[in-house]
């Protein structure tokens, strides 16, 4: 299937970088979310990032301004009935993802491709609710969107091998590169990356380093470019928890039990970089630790 128009469902920080670079490689884009604030968020900051862009010279400007035509918002969820391609990037959260398929299905032409960017929620349970487990899979793309080259593509248990094809010459128009996983708990890049954000919590939390002290320990011991807590702030401390206690639920080890510290800052509203506040402190010039 030729997939040419493209909806993304939610705005945030990975809607608005799917839609930036969907756009960029000449797809048409429709961008829903239920804040309209969202939106013209989302519009705004893919305008700065590819306005950056065109200053590196990565992109010409003309190549920007076109791009930009192609992105259209709403914030009524039926009018990406006709798109090819549908792109879940909602809130951490299955029902919230379950009531947008829901939703969804009644305006969607019969070949519409639907699929999530969940960082870790099943794909086979999310694909059984709707009317097209096979035209149903995983596209899990890394944060900043036009900055990571990696995509998962992650097939449910009843997705077709034209739903994958489909989706994975996507990933290659989009010049970037494809891992194919399964469908168990966070895949593969989260079961990996975030027992060790969580176990950075836990030695925060256990007062074995500060928040400083962790941080330069993986970047200068580990030679990783972020230090875990950074990290964390980035992705979003609410995502982060819930992809912890997805781990735990999905395979039942006491391994993946997330940190009370960390569902103490989620318990805050303190979510990281996207509200001022995290494991570091953003409302001055430089990030301050707040441990
Ligand atoms: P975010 O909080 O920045 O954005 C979520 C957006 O979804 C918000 O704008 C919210 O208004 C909107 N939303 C909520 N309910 C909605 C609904 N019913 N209809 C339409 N829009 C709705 O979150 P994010 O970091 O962009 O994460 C989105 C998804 O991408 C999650 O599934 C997350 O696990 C996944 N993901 C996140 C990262 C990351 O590093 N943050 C990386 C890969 C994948």
């Amino acid at each position: 299937m030729d997939i040419q128009t493209i909806g993304i469902v939610g705005a945030g920080q990975m809607g608005n970088g799917i839609a930036h670079v969907m756009a960029l490689a000449g797809y048409e884009v429709m961008l829903t979310d239920v804040s309209a604030e969202a939106l013209e968020n989302a519009m705004k900051i893919v305008e700065g990032n590819m306005a950056r862009q065109a200053g590196r010279g990565k992109i010409t400007d003309e190549e920007m301004v076109e791009a930009m035509k192609r992105i259209g918002t709403t914030t009524t969820l039926t009018d990406l009935g006709k798109s090819d391609l549908i792109i879940e990037a909602a809130t951490e959260r299955e029902t919230v993802k379950q009531a947008i398929f829901e939703d969804l299905l009644p305006s969607l032409k019969p070949e519409t491709i639907l699929t999530s960017n969940t960082s870790s929620i099943s794909i086979t349970r999310l694909a059984s609710r709707t009317d097209r487990p096979e035209r149903f899979m995983g596209f899990h793309f890394m944060n900043p969107v036009p900055v990571m080259q990696l995509v998962e593509l992650i097939r449910g248990i009843a997705t077709n091998e034209e739903t994958y094809a489909a989706c994975n010459a996507v990933v290659e128009k989009l010049g970037k590169t494809a891992a194919a996983a399964e469908d168990f708990p966070a895949f593969i890049v989260n079961r990996i990356l975030m027992p060790m954000i969580n176990e950075a919590v836990y030695t925060l939390y256990e007062g074995v380093g500060n928040v400083k002290s962790i941080d330069s320990s993986m970047k200068l011991g580990a030679n990783h470019p972020m230090g875990p807590l950074e990290l964390a702030d980035f992705i979003g401390l609410d995502t982060c928890l819930a992809i912890m206690n997805v781990l735990h639920d999905g395979l039942a080890d006491t391994k993946y039990r997330p940190c009370p510290l960390l569902t103490k800052y989620v318990e805050a509203g303190w979510l990281g970089r996207k509200t001022q506040r995290g494991f570091y402190d953003y409302r001055g010039d430089t990030p301050t630790p707040t441990r």
